[in-house]
């Protein structure tokens, strides 16, 4: 069948009726930003601390844009008679921007939370070679890196989280016992006897613990 005379005409003037009418969605960038995701894979930022140079990165990038160079240093031993130990040491870590294709794996593979997302995407240059970024910059887009979203509640807390906490109160113990002055002896103040057989009158303030009598208590002296 011959199409009519001026269809298409008049096809084209529905289209343009019907999308006047709806809202625009032009962003007006780089006069306004534009409201990212917080997860948007703009530029991956480095922890440097975190990272033991185990190289898994480097290995599964697919574009082979990571370039890591590191050397082995000793460390002695913790303790007289423990053993030497070696360590890797960060030498250069950089990530070619121009050949990265925002796959995420490197960040997937690292096990030691070194690798990150930021949104940034503002990182343009005239020159290609300085989209090769330094672990200098690497380090300046780890300030850029949002926050993890909260639990769920009733989430089991991360091990991680447990552990850092057990260990800082365990440190934090430590340090009170160690730091805990011995209280001075007053003059005149009634001493302890320590002949077997007598009663004991207790310290002022010391908890008396029954059935237990010269129990020596946490943090005394001998
Ligand atoms: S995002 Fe993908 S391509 Fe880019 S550095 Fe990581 S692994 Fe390589
Ligand atoms: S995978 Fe992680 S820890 Fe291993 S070299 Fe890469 S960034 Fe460092």
């Amino acid at each position: 069948m011959a199409p009519i005379p001026g269809s298409g005409l008049a096809k084209g003037l529905a289209v343009t009726l019907r999308t006047m009418t709806r809202k625009s969605h032009t962003a007006q960038y780089p006069d306004v930003q534009p409201e990212l995701p917080p997860r948007s894979r703009g530029v991956i930022g480095l922890f440097e601390e975190n990272c033991t140079v185990c190289m898994l990165c480097a290995r599964e990038c697919p574009d082979w844009c990571i370039y890591i160079d590191s050397h082995k240093e000793t460390v002695p031993a913790a303790a007289p008679g423990g053993r030497e130990r070696s360590r890797n040491v960060l030498d250069r870590f950089a990530i070619d921007f121009s050949l990265c294709m925002y796959c995420g794996i490197c960040i997937e593979v690292c096990p030691f939370d070194a690798l990150f997302w930021s949104p940034e995407f503002e990182y343009a240059e005239t020159d290609i070679r300085d989209l090769t970024h330094e672990r200098d910059k690497l380090r300046e887009w780890m300030w850029t890196v949002p926050e993890p979203p909260a639990l769920d509640a009733g989430a089991e807390e991360p091990k991680e989280l447990v552990a850092a906490r057990k260990a800082a109160e365990k440190l934090a113990t430590q340090q009170a016992a160690t730091t805990q002055p011995a209280p001075p002896a007053t003059p005149g103040a009634p001493t302890t006897p320590s002949t077997p057989g007598l009663d004991a009158p207790s310290a002022p303030g010391a908890p008396d613990v029954p059935g237990a009598p010269g129990t020596p208590r946490e943090g005394g002296t001998a």
